[in-house]
């Protein structure tokens, strides 16, 4: 007890001395979100007590020098995708706030500076137009931070051991335990830190010479690396270089957050040849693909990865897998085979070397090189979708495991069949084998159910029998690219040696004599570290239970930098439905339900855009949906039923409030409504709004206007929000159906409205709080109506995209329902019937969501981009967070989300437009900067083409 209470006032005291320098709302020690941190990509658990999330250097030197004077331990996460367990604390989680993520190109694009919160996958899109990238190219690389692709030194199916972190670092910038900072860039800070780090420096230096004279064991670590290798430090940097500060800066790489923080690094990039081919090649066997890839490996091929035949049963049959998987041998194993080259020309040489070698094996007919990017795609797509496919057979309660090893390339055919042999005798039946044959790299993947010890002991059992296999038989490396975390750290010296061990001892011991960073990775004293703090999957949900918590979704969450991200909401719902069931934790349960209310629920944008990264595509937003409508009480049901039966009435009382608040905020002043408004929200709680100056006036209200009897109907439903917000206060243009109206007019076309329009609305604002009948309630109405007023013949505009694409979807079984988002019916259907000026100047563009999970992303900014030269859009804010009316009540919510949006758009933005009038509402009121529809862009730049005979519909 004694020892509990001192543990407690210890990081009573750390926190305290932290919250002189960070705000203590980036100091997170609720039970829920420390929970929520308590996951990364691996089978383990550790729960931080305290997560700092940190934005500068300065705060990680802070951080560093806090946690040292009080004897804490602590680890650096970034995207937390790790697979072996590395990103995890159970005491302090220095978490590396997305927003520091700069990125530098040099003006050749030769080299790029990235800050660590960088994702690995924006620095090569911003690279792609020099055709440069990065070297390292994990799968993870769209969703990795730079800080932890170099800390893992990950990397993947091209960039082999010669183009990762280590091989292709140009300089780094170091913050170590005691806060001291090196550059390596900096003639300055060199000088600086040999001085004030002399210890270090020198010590370092010491051991590299000590090594060096070592020649048994030079010639150990030189051939260890000549295959890939992340198990335990890159002590080849002892090797390799002869300056201590090269060392150092090399030891980094791979350390993973063990040594110190990199909180600056730059690269040297490596060409990004623009021609491609790719090609699908079926073998009888797997010691057939492996004699083919060594007889490719003296080819300059980009990738070839191999996937084992159950690999290919495990995806038999899902849509875009071609026919010819569909019936294979028993012991079929495929090539996918990459080239690349900067011209034509190179390409077909390629093709035709490569060609030639497959001309003498034993293929099966599979496909052909293609050139097409999109059936390269689909090619790709079959090797990216083997975690996932597995993911989604994965029983309830089982976690997903990810192994990754390397054997020398000639061994692999034998290699791979002693692993299946360990598969089989430990009761793996459905583990399959995939890889990266170049490098002799493979990852094999199972499921296990932790719940059973029984289970956990076959586990060590399997782990010890894999390490003889492939340290001992093979002399290969245990884990190949994804780091040695916890999952390795017992079996370190089994792969190396002795001697080499001691050296990665004395390593960790000089930068950390504290032994505080990240204790128990790479290097543990624990024999049974591997299967300690094992994560439990408990069963919650069946629309969330195959999340393997991969974290691919926290890019895209508007709420990621406020609350909880879908992985989160998805481990800390888990942990509830866990306790639920077993009934033990009665207050903890109380607790995290308690927060879970606000951090998992209510800020929740359910706006579907994770489903559109995951990996086995869950859409986490809907299982809050879920949650929402289980939580609603007969009452506030009967209250939704009723709004929804008498939604015209809604709608007028909304406008009315907008009229009387603008009435207001003419006698008293927009500042003290909005105090007042928020003193209100203090009193009667969220569910009045704040008032915000952006807030338009009324919209008048939609009659049945037959303005221009001679154009083609249109029928043109205005969504409710477009019924309800009309102009900002002081425009100069007409409401948003006027101008669409005047657009249909140009173009020869007349607006018809539904029959009691007013009345109208899809269910969107119902469905996403979880009021499901009364949606679908507002849904069948209005189908019944767009029926009867097209027709089965009229096209069908909605102004709203949301809107829009909830229509469709249920609209879809009526096959004469020809319903168009409006992006998409004035880039097909008025475009080509008016004449447009381009417009000069910065124009922002902001995608709804709902475009981006349907596919229509590209109609909007394909129109805007005929409209404007100009053309922007803010990378930092994939969703607005508004969320249809949720913005009102929880402004913090797009507050967030937006918080770096102005930024993103260049100096002189001024205008911005989109497809949905809340989005336009929350990013105007949010970023300053004011957003429209797309109508408007539109309406300015065209004029009225004479038509002596238009075109039909
Ligand atoms: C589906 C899937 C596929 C994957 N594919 C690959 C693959 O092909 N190749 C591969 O190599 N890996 C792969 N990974 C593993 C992982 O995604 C990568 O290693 C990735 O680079 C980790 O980056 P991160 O930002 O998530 O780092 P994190 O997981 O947050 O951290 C990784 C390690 O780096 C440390 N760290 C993080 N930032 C810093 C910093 N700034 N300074 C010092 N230390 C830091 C952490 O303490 C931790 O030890 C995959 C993971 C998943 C889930």
């Amino acid at each position: 007890m004694g020892n509990r209470i001192s543990s407690e006032q210890k990081y009573e005291s750390l926190y305290r001395s932290l919250s002189n320098t960070i705000p203590r709302g980036r100091l997170v020690r609720t039970p829920l979100r420390t929970f929520a941190y308590g996951t990364d990509a691996s089978f383990y658990r550790l729960v931080p007590r305290l997560v700092v999330q940190v934005q500068s250097e300065a705060e990680v030197i802070n951080t560093v020098r806090a946690c040292a004077d009080h004897g804490t331990p602590y680890t650096y996460r970034g995207a937390g995708t790790s697979l072996s367990g590395q990103a995890l604390s159970d005491s302090v989680l220095i978490q590396i706030s997305r927003s520091w993520d700069g990125i530098q190109i040099s003006g050749d694009a030769l080299y790029v500076r990235c800050k660590p919160a960088a994702l690995g996958g924006r620095v090569n899109r911003a690279l792609a137009r020099f055709q440069r990238k990065i070297g390292p190219d994990p799968a993870s690389i769209d969703s990795a931070m730079i800080g932890g692709i170099a800390a893992n030194n990950a990397s993947g199916m091209c960039c082999g051991n010669i183009q990762d972190t280590y091989h292709t670092m140009d300089s780094i910038r170091v913050v170590f335990s005691d806060g001291s900072v090196l550059d390596t860039a900096s003639p300055v800070s060199r000088e600086k830190f040999s001085i004030e780090r002399c210890d270090l420096v020198e010590k370092i230096g010491e051991l590299a010479r000590r090594v060096k004279s070592n020649a048994a064991l030079v010639k150990h670590i030189r051939h260890k690396y000549r295959i890939k290798n992340t198990t335990g430090y890159s002590i080849h940097a002892l090797i390799d270089f002869d300056d201590p500060l090269e060392i150092i800066a090399h030891l980094m790489i791979g350390s993973e957050g063990t040594l110190g923080f990199i909180s600056e690094i730059t690269y040297r990039t490596v060409p990004d040849p623009p021609y491609h081919g790719t090609a699908l090649i079926l073998f009888p066997d797997i010691r057939a693909a492996c004699r083919a890839t060594s007889e490719l490996a003296g080819i300059q091929v980009a990738a070839i990865e191999i996937m084992d035949r159950y690999s290919l049963s495990s995806i038999k049959g899902k849509p875009g897998v071609p026919e010819f998987l569909h019936s294979l041998g028993n012991d079929t194993t495929a090539l996918l085979i990459e080239v690349a080259a900067n011209d034509e020309h190179g390409r077909r040489t390629l093709v035709t070397e490569v060609n030639s070698v497959l001309e003498r094996q034993p293929v099966a007919p599979a496909s052909d090189f293609t050139f097409d990017k999109a059936e390269s795609k689909r090619l790709w797509e079959i090797r990216k979708g083997l975690f996932p496919s597995l993911g989604q057979t994965r029983l309830p309660g089982t976690t997903i495991i990810i192994e990754d090893v390397a054997f020398p390339p000639e061994t692999l055919a034998e290699a791979a069949r002693d692993l299946r042999r360990l598969f089989l005798q430990h009761g793996y039946h459905d583990a399959v084998i995939f890889g990266h044959a170049l490098q002799g790299n493979l990852h094999f993947v199972f499921c296990v159910d932790f719940n059973r010890q029984a289970e956990v002991k076959n586990y060590a059992r399997f782990m010890e029998a894999m390490t003889r296999v492939v340290t001992e038989k093979y002399d290969g490396s245990l884990k190949a690219e994804h780091g040695t975390g916890r999952n390795v750290s017992p079996f370190v010296e089994r792969e190396w040696g002795t001697e080499a061990g001691a050296i990665m001892r004395e390593i960790k011991k000089i930068f950390d004599p504290q032994g505080i960073l990240n204790p128990g990775v790479i290097i543990s004293d624990n024999p049974r570290n591997h299967i300690s703090n094992l994560k439990r999957t408990p069963v919650s949900s069946p629309t969330v239970e195959k999340c393997t918590e991969c974290g691919f979704c926290e890019r895209t969450c508007p709420s990621r930098l406020l609350s909880l991200t879908p992985r989160q909401r998805i481990a800390a719902w888990r942990e509830i439905s866990g306790l639920q069931l077993s009934g033990l934790d009665r207050r903890r349960l109380r607790q995290l339900k308690d927060e879970f209310d606000y951090e998992g629920e209510a800020t929740c944008a359910v706006d579907g855009l994770c489903g559109t990264v995951c990996p086995v595509g869950i859409d986490t937003g809907a299982f809050i949906k879920e949650l929402r409508a289980a939580k609603h009480s007969r009452h506030s049901r009967l209250l939704a039923d009723y709004v929804a039966r008498h939604f015209s009435e809604v709608l007028w009382a909304a406008r009315a409030l907008l009229a009387a608040g603008h009435r207001a905020e003419r006698y008293i002043g927009a500042g003290r409504l909005a105090a007042l408004t928020r003193i209100g929200r203090k009193i009667f709680g969220r569910n009045l709004p704040e008032w915000n100056t952006w807030l338009p006036r009324p919209a008048t209200p939609v009659r049945n206007r037959q303005h221009n009897v001679t154009g083609e109907p249109v029928v043109y439903f205005p969504a409710c929000v477009s019924r309800i917000f009309g102009v900002s206060e002081g425009s100069q243009y007409g409401s948003q159906t006027e101008v669409i109206e005047g657009l249909f007019t140009k173009a020869g076309l007349r607006a018809i409205y539904p029959q009691n329009v007013n009345q109208l609305c899809c269910g969107m604002a119902f469905a996403s709080k979880g009021f499901f009948a009364a949606a679908e309630q507002k849904m069948n109405e209005l189908i019944a109506e767009l029926i009867s007023v097209s027709d089965g013949v009229c096209p069908i505009v909605i102004d709203t995209s949301p809107c829009a694409s909830r229509l469709r979807s249920y609209a879809s079984r009526n096959k004469n329902l020809r319903i168009y988002e409006i992006s998409e019916f004035l880039l097909e259907k008025v475009v080509p019937r008016v004449r447009i000026q381009k417009a000069h100047g910065p124009i922002g563009v902001h995608v709804p969501c709902s475009l981006k999970v349907n596919g229509g992303d590209q109609n909007l900014l394909q129109l805007v981009r005929l409209c404007a030269e100009s053309v922007h859009t803010a990378e930092s804010a994939p969703c607005c967070g508004f969320a249809g009316d949720r913005g009102f009540n929880y402004p913090e919510l797009p507050a967030s989300a937006l918080g770096r949006f102005a930024n993103d758009l260049p100096h002189g933005c001024e205008e911005g437009y989109s497809s949905s009038r809340t989005c336009e509402l929350g990013i105007s009121m949010h970023s300053g900067i004011n957003f429209r529809s797309v109508a408007y862009l539109l309406d300015k730049v065209s004029t009225a083409t004479s038509r002596e005979s238009p075109t039909r519909l």
